[in-house]
């Protein structure tokens, strides 16, 4: 077996920590060879309900869980992190204005950026699920100069997923027959999901579908789908929130497979066209290392058009925390 890897979630009492938390300290965050060490970082009010979780992961007796420690200070839950899964964040409650929403987790992100730069081990990879995931990655990365801003990202697996989900329901394939699947942009209504290079065993998917399908069925349904789950389910999606966080860190240290990609949101080197440092959804690759944006695809009009919404959406986003001096 390998040397343990802290791994630190905040937001740990929440719903999607409920359903993250087992997850991980069964192996399926860092793979089965991998012990691991849980910091969970709350809230004051929510260290409570983290003991109780707590509890429950003892009474699993995993072979894996090396020691579970809960705290309310972000400098303590960070010191030695391997792995943060950034989740805790303000929800947006009625009569809340978006700019009060960006302050607010301003005010979370920031500190735990600056947690992560002065206290976190030198490997430390970041994923932030708590929104506006993008910016709040955003927001982290900035308080941490001494971390590279290729270690701070943003979940879009879960739109990715649901987006192989779509397709191989529509052309009636497994979900393990398609490939290539790409969400560019932001996790938010504005995103691009995109159907343009992905295969359905081996086939051209573009072949499969038609294009008024795509648009008028398949990009608002994968965009929407976080509205429709809280319809149906009286409550925001968390098990499958948790389980595109899952893949999301096990593709970045156990590398994506061969011959595919995921989509992950990352820091833009300028790729396709978006401004460098925003937090862009792009399909990308790892080796185990660090994302890789995969190059030189072409870009259709159709696929151009959703990056340049994104770009405007993310910048919007962006100067907004920065005219209320978060950024
Ligand atoms: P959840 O665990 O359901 O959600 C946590 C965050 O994940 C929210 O920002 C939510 O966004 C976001 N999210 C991203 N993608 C998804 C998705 N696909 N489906 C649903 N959510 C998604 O929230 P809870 O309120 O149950 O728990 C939050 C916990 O965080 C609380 O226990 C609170 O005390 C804690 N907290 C901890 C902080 C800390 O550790 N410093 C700071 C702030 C809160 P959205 O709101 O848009 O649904």
């Amino acid at each position: 077996t390998k040397s343990p890897v802290t791994v630190t979630v905040t937001g740990a009492a929440g719903q999607i920590g409920y359903a993250l938390l087992f997850r991980i300290a069964s192996g399926a965050l860092l793979g089965p060879d991998t012990p691991v060490k849980l910091n969970m970082l709350e809230i004051p009010q929510g260290v409570k309900a983290a003991e109780g979780t707590a509890m429950e992961l003892n009474d699993c007796a995993f072979p894996l869980l090396q020691e579970i420690n809960i705290f309310d200070d972000p400098n303590q839950a960070f010191e030695g992190a391997n792995v943060g899964l950034l989740v805790g964040a303000r929800p947006r409650t009625k009569g809340m204005e978006r700019a009060d929403l960006l302050a607010a987790n301003g005010g979370i992100f920031g500190p735990q950026g600056k947690a992560i730069n002065d206290h976190a081990a030198d490997d430390i990879r970041v994923l932030v699920v708590g929104n506006p995931a993008n910016t709040n990655a955003l927001i982290a990365a900035s308080a941490a100069p001494d971390v590279p801003a290729s270690r701070f990202t943003a979940m879009m697996r879960l739109d990715h997923n649901r987006a192989i989900a779509q397709l191989a329901e529509k052309v009636g394939a497994p979900v393990a027959d398609i490939k290539k699947m790409a969400v560019w942009g932001n996790h938010s209504a504005d995103q691009y999901p995109d159907v343009s290079y992905a295969t359905v065993a081996g086939k051209p998917a573009a072949d499969l579908v038609d294009a008024a399908w795509l648009d008028e069925y398949f990009v608002p349904t994968v965009a929407k789908r976080g509205a429709a789950i809280i319809e149906a389910r009286g409550a925001s999606s968390a098990a499958s929130a948790a389980n595109a966080a899952i893949d999301h860190v096990y593709n970045w240290v156990n590398g994506t497979p061969e011959g595919d990609w995921v989509t992950a949101g990352v820091a833009s080197d300028g790729s396709y066209g978006v401004p460098e440092g925003l937090v862009f959804g792009f399909p990308c690759t790892s080796n185990g290392g660090e994302w890789e944006i995969v190059q030189g695809l072409e870009i259709s009009d159709a696929t151009r058009a959703g990056i340049e919404r994104n770009i405007k959406a993310l910048e919007e986003e962006r100067d907004a925390v920065r005219e209320l001096g978060v950024l």
